[in-house]
């Protein structure tokens, strides 16, 4: 089989990039493991992805927003910091950058069905579903990847997006760095007796740290819980009566009971940085690109990013009658992507060290920080500009994907 582009896995991050490139008159072939139907009807992840203006915009270009139901899309009106018992916090609201409300929440199977139906039926794309890549060869003279069935497919460009532990990235040679956190991250949709006011809470207590993310229904939110694996297996091994109890009992009874609206999932956490997004006919975008940790919440916005840099360059390239797959295109897509990303990736690593760790010292790093916060107007507006990732109109535009909403660790 032949094709200008192959993508390895169709995510939403490998949908949304096949999406990208509809009516370019580029043959496109898409190669997942998952079975189609596992694709339209994906399975409840747990995860709830908060989503910036420039993210909304980008969806809403793909055909990806519109295709989501009013009840999956939650607003998040303002963001509040904790800091152990504290009980105002340090509260971000939209005013100050300009905007009705910070961002969005919605489902990832959510997403991840929009994708699906934004590329339904599109022409010159075809689908290799239930396929897994088993072997991948990409140099100057083009890319050949081996099909689990045994077929063999040659295309003029490859493109991973097989999540951040990417095997094609492995097999054409690049290199990542890998931080493993050493804690695991429990979320949960849960039901609660105080309405969530549209208000996202980062709470760093002492020995744990929880956020709680608002959904579309006013007293329903995504509970997330970071702590070592040990302690989330004791959580998920709980009674349902028990889990609520305990939740309830975490975010100090603020929300009044709390009960579980479906089981709770756990997501070890590791980030994944590769040397380089490219190499000869192949680039990386999505989490194979740069696996985040979700403390703040920016993997698919920047999956997004990735597929916004790179589809413009290719297309551009096509049209102008260029090589879409050479290394001048490829190599200014890792430049921009770099620089749009490797900040944030790096504070993200410190962000997770400061709010994990409960000796005196980062403890007094903290209050200062979020001291600093209620009184320095700059570092509020860098942060807003952070959180709604739209600085164009702020100072320190150039850096505005450098501070963003916080997760626990
Ligand atoms: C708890 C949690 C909370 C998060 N919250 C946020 C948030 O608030 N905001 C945000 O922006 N992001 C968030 N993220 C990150 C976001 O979920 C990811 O960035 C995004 O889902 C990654 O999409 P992807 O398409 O790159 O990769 P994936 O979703 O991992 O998809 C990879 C695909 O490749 C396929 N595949 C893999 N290997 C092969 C192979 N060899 N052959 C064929 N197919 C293959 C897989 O089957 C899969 O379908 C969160 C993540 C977690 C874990």
């Amino acid at each position: 089989m032949q094709c200008d582009i192959a993508i390895v896995g169709a995510g939403p991050a490998g949908l949304c990039f096949a999406r990208a490139l509809a009516g370019s008159g580029l043959k496109v072939v898409l190669v997942e493991q998952a079975a189609a139907e596992r694709l339209a009807d994906p399975p409840d992840d747990g995860r709830e992805i908060a989503l910036t203006h420039h993210s909304q915009r980008l969806m809403a270009k793909l055909g990806l927003w519109e295709r989501l139901s009013e009840e999956e899309i939650g607003l998040l009106r303002q963001a509040k910091v904790l800091d152990g018992d504290d009980r105002d916090g340090l509260l971000f609201t939209p005013e100050e950058a300009g905007k009705d409300n910070l961002g969005w929440m919605a489902g990832n199977h959510a997403i991840r069905r929009a994708a699906w139906e934004a590329v339904a039926g599109q022409p010159d794309l075809t689908l290799l579903d239930g396929e897994k890549v088993s072997l991948v060869h990409a140099d100057a003279a083009g890319a050949v990847l081996a099909l689990s069935d045994g077929r063999e497919l040659r295309a003029q460009l490859l493109i991973a997006a097989d999540s951040r532990f990417s095997e094609t990235r492995r097999a054409v040679g690049i290199r990542a760095s890998m931080h493993d956190f050493g804690r695991t991250m429990l979320v949960c949709r849960m039901r609660h007796e105080v309405p969530h006011a549209q208000t996202a809470w980062e709470w760093f207590r002492y020995g744990q740290t929880l956020a709680l993310l608002p959904l579309h229904d006013p007293q329903v939110s995504s509970a997330v819980l970071t702590l070592p694996q040990q302690e989330i297996r004791r959580l998920q091994a709980m009674s349902e009566d028990e889990f609520n109890r305990d939740m309830a009992a975490r975010f100090d009874g603020r929300l009044g009971a709390m009960t579980r609206l479906a089981p709770p999932v756990a997501y070890p956490l590791v980030g994944v940085y590769p040397q380089r997004f490219v190499a000869s006919r192949f680039a990386t975008v999505g989490d194979a690109a740069v696996g985040m940790h979700p403390v703040t919440a920016h993997g698919f916005n920047f999956g997004l990013l990735s597929v916004d840099a790179l589809s413009q360059r290719v297309l551009e390239a096509h049209r102008a009658g260029r090589p879409y797959w050479s290394d001048a295109v490829l190599h200014s897509y890792d430049i921009e992507h770099r620089a749009a990303t490797r900040p944030l990736y790096e504070a993200t690593r410190l962000i997770a060290g400061l709010y994990g760790n409960d000796r005196l010292p980062a403890r007094a790093l903290r209050k200062f920080a979020l001291g600093l916060g209620r009184r320095a107007a700059p570092f509020r507006r860098l942060v807003m500009a952070g959180l709604t990732q739209d600085g164009g109109d702020m100072p320190f535009g150039g850096v505005r994907r450098t501070w963003v909403r916080l997760r626990p660790r």
